[in-house]
């Protein structure tokens, strides 16, 4: 077996006894990314210098006994809309394609701390727009499972890139499924945090009270290593909750006795494949084996979410989005007659279609004449889907759902049609528009062997029990399947 191919929490042994050292192991993934790259398209930067530099400072730090976390000498895939000091950070837009950010976002300061080495800048849609990184101004990521289909997005270059062995872990950012829709599309585990659990300080915005920041990984156990190192209180973040965050590795038991698992019908339904439905529910079956009994639950305002979900991000986005007008971030346009034009020029240029789409329907729901018919009905029925939650929760310890309606699909299937891409998300925005953490997990494959995902959701702030059920469902179904790559 080779370096790339070990588990992080493998690896942290490894390197503690000083079987391995950091520098051997960066130089496995990044001589990974050199074989594969050139076909999934997954990173939009590496840099080998500085990531063996950093891997040598960390050889140090494990040398000198001060290394305090599990993480020292451990690679990870950063994606692309995450600041890093002195690296490129583009969101894959070409409004971006030349900024480097002066300051690193609170989960990089805490990586560097951890003594963990930054492998690279991974693709996604642009801005975090999309389902399958067809987005990105750059390139479209290739599902490792097959290159002709997409990872999923917009996380899609951080989950092919831990799928295929081009990193050991990653982080994402999930706005209403960018972690676990692309997670579940190549086979990996993907968590969504609770709402305020981790800093977004220095994440480019998308839809501020939806985004949060998340590990990936090939194995609960890593997702967790990750998690406990970036959640946490920042005063940098005014919606980041201050509170204990106890470690989920060290609560890992795999004990689901007694565990009561509802299973809401309005996702078992129409819009998802009956596979992918039938898959989960078998997963489900195991799991009541080890003792966890399944609820038939609703939730019927479900129906409402995608509308309620396109409509909140987009007048987020809309007034996120301001900021990039040629004057103090990035792209601006040249030959322009004034500053009015300047903007215009800048911004139609700028930016791909589907954020100039969105910026449009955002503005559209927030303007005095529509703001009450749309924007205003949109956050009373994220009130209630919230509150359907809540009361779903007083009698089930979690929920389980499919991730993605289906398996990964072919590149240039959706695109021509918004509406279609966004049906992509039909499972995962109700978790960010109740601000409530979720996780996904490999639950099956298709005929022709392409992965199926499936959801855990938990109560707000109990990541503790998510992953633990999914802990479990990983012993029982099996571990990670290795792309043929
Ligand atoms: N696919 C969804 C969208 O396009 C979700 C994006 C995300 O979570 N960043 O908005």
């Amino acid at each position: 077996m080779k370096l790339y191919e070990y588990n992080a929490f493998e690896l942290s042994e490894m390197l503690r006894k000083r079987e391995i050292s950091s520098v051997e192991l960066t130089a496995s993934v990044l001589d990974r990314a050199d074989e594969v790259d050139g076909k999934v398209n997954a990173y939009l930067k590496t840099d080998r210098e500085l990531s063996l530099k950093s891997a040598e400072n960390a050889d140090k730090l494990i040398a000198s006994g001060e290394a305090k976390s599990r993480l020292a000498g451990i690679p990870v895939g950063i994606k692309d809309n995450i600041s890093t000091a002195g690296i490129l950070t583009t969101c894959a837009s070409k409004m971006l394609e030349n900024y480097v950010p002066v300051f690193n976002a609170t989960v990089i300061e805490k990586l560097n701390a951890a003594g963990a080495v930054i492998t690279g800048k991974l693709n996604m849609d642009e801005f975090a727009m999309g389902s399958s990184t067809e987005n990105s101004f750059f390139k479209t990521t290739k599902n490792p499972f097959d290159l002709t289909r997409v990872p999923g997005g917009s996380s899609g270059g951080s989950a092919a890139a831990v799928s295929c062995g081009e990193a050991v872990i990653a982080l994402g950012s999930d706005t209403g499924g960018s972690i676990r829709q692309p997670a579940s599309l190549c086979g990996v585990v993907g968590l969504k945090p609770t709402y305020g659990s981790v800093s977004r300080y220095g994440l480019v915005a998308f839809a501020s009270s939806l985004d949060q920041i998340g590990p990936f990984g090939r194995c609960v156990k890593d997702v967790a290593l990750l998690q406990d190192e970036i959640q946490g209180h920042d005063k940098m973040d005014a919606t980041s909750a201050a509170r204990s965050y106890p470690s989920l590795y060290d609560s890992l038991s795999g004990d689901v006795a007694g565990l009561k698992i509802g299973i809401p019908s309005e996702y078992y339904g129409e819009g998802v494949k009956p596979e992918v439905a039938e898959a989960v529910m078998n997963c489900v079956s195991e799991l009541e084996k080890r003792g966890a009994k399944a609820v038939p639950i609703s939730l019927p305002s479900t129906k409402y979410a995608l509308s309620a979900y396109y409509i909140i991000a987009c007048a987020e986005a809309s007034s996120n989005l301001a900021r990039f007008d040629g004057v103090k971030y990035g792209y601006r346009a040249k030959d322009c007659d004034g500053l009015i034009d300047m903007y215009e020029k800048t911004r139609s240029e700028g930016f791909g279609r589907e954020v100039k789409r969105r910026i449009m329907l955002g503005t559209f729901v927030l303007s005095s004449g529509y703001f009450d018919a749309y924007y205003k009905k949109a956050k009373l029925l994220q009130k209630r889907i919230a509150k359907e939650f809540e009361d779903a929760f007083k009698t089930v310890d979690v929920i389980v759902t499919p991730t993605s309606p289906s398996e990964a699909f072919k590149i240039g299937d959706k695109v021509s049609d918004p509406l279609e891409m966004y049906k992509a998300d039909i499972c995962t925005v109700t978790v960010n528009i109740a601000g409530l953490p979720a996780v996904s997990v490999p639950c099956g494959y298709s005929e022709a062997g392409l992965p199926y995902g499936m959801q855990i959701i938990g109560r707000k702030f109990d990541e503790k029990t998510v992953l633990n059920l999914a802990y479990a469902h990983e012993t029982a179904f099996g571990g990670f399947r290795r792309p043929e790559i």
